[in-house]
């Protein structure tokens, strides 16, 4: 990590792994899954971690490191491990803090994946969660046992684009000496820096935004050195590793992450704006929005908005269905964070199967639209959603 920080694009930019013999400006691709040895001491040093090298692949490889660093820098983090996915870096984060008996408080809001963990595969291992709803926070605290574990929470959330104050959870957990743990997929490092606001540990999915061309997976989980080093533990027997290919490709994609970024949450907020004052339009969620019920948490800890916007058309199931079959420009994709708008109609599709109170606690009605806006120009994004909702 850098001694003198800079401003977030340059970190991005410069956060670089030492290039080769060739003095390559760009970082080459290190595709490989082995490292080789000078002679049986070097090895032997390196197995016992009293040389600091790469030694496989599947424990780091300069493009991970690359790519690990940047994160760290850009989220304010001490140390990180990188995954093949987001779930990947979810699962081997669960895996690595929870033990049999655990106990975990989550947010009911939380990606559709992470919830089957919860409910699917947490029971057989004899961990408990239990879920509190966005709009219950005052709760939280009452729902916190001796064997609890940590607090874990996205926010913004999805689909229903609400927003949890980083603050007032790290204080319990404070209180209480149990970890935080943020998914902070939806607002990159660049909008929210969780560790900041009391996070023990971020977690993202690259594939989404730090990506943002929709082109490869990866994860990242980043926070205490302590922490991470039991992460690192758990993965190098595991093998959940990012391969080097997607890091090289993703530690590109952190070099342009500021200006998409910023671009993404300047054509989500027309977005936004323009639908609000669409008559066949309900409701508007997007925590830029004055209307936005924890509009005042949203500007205190992000720097903008981010890039999706949840919204309700008018006809229910029918009305989100035909809205959705009328889109021409955007896609209809399970994607997010692409340079590509993208529509989801959460009730016919995620959360078709889901109990209609459990939807409501999260956020989904019938009518409901999610839109990751993209970067096309946002006059033809609106023009698409115009005739739709004709
Ligand atoms: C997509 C997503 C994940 C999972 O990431 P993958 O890279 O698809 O495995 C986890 N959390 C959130 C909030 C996501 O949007």
């Amino acid at each position: 990590m850098s001694k003198n920080k800079k401003h977030f694009e340059t970190e991005a930019i410069r956060t670089q792994t030492e290039t080769t013999q060739f003095s390559e400006h760009s970082v080459p691709l290190y595709l490989t899954s082995g490292f080789v040895f000078e002679d049986a001491e070097e090895m032997r040093a390196s197995f016992a971690e009293e040389k600091q090298r790469d030694l496989y692949s599947r424990y780091s490889n300069p493009n991970v490191n690359e790519f690990v660093d940047k994160v760290c820098v850009l989220e304010g983090a001490e140390a990180g491990f990188a995954f093949a996915s987001g779930m990947a870096a979810v699962f081997s984060t669960f895996a690595t803090l929870l033990d049999a008996g655990d106990h975990v408080v989550s947010c009911s809001s939380v990606f559709g994946a992470t919830h089957g963990l919860f409910t699917k595969y947490f029971p057989k291992w004899n961990i408990e969660c239990t879920y509190f709803n966005v709009g219950e926070v005052d709760s939280v605290e009452s729902l916190i046992q001796p064997n609890t574990k940590f607090i874990y929470a996205e926010t913004p959330t999805n689909p229903g684009v609400d927003v949890l104050d980083l603050e007032f959870l790290s204080a319990i957990c404070k209180k209480h000496d149990i970890l935080l743990v943020i998914d902070n997929c939806f607002a990159t490092p660049y909008l929210q820096n969780p560790i900041k606001h009391g996070a023990d540990l971020v977690i993202h999915s690259a594939t989404k935004l730090m990506d943002g061309q929709g082109r490869v997976l990866g994860g990242v989980t980043v926070g205490k050195k302590e922490l991470i080093r039991e992460i690192y533990l758990f993965s190098r027997l595991t093998g959940p590793a990012m391969s080097a290919f997607n890091a090289w490709v993703l530690s590109k994609s952190l070099e342009t992450l500021a200006v998409r970024v910023e671009k993404h949450c300047e054509n989500a907020l027309k977005i936004a704006t323009y639908l609000e004052a669409h008559p066949k339009v309900k409701w508007v969620k997007y925590p830029f929005l004055k209307s936005h019920p924890k509009h005042d948490v949203a500007k205190k800890q992000m720097r903008l908005g981010g890039n999706i916007v949840a919204f309700e058309v008018e006809g229910g199931l029918e009305g989100g269905r035909s809205f959705f079959d009328s889109l021409k420009l955007c896609s209809l994709s399970a994607n997010l964070g692409d340079t590509r708008t993208i529509a989801t109609h959460p009730a016919s599709t995620t959360h078709a199967k889901v109990e209609p109170e459990v939807k409501a606690a999260v956020g989904i009605t019938d009518g409901m639209v999610r839109v990751s806006v993209g970067l096309e120009h946002v006059d033809d994004v609106i023009a698409d959603l115009e005739q739709a909702l004709k």
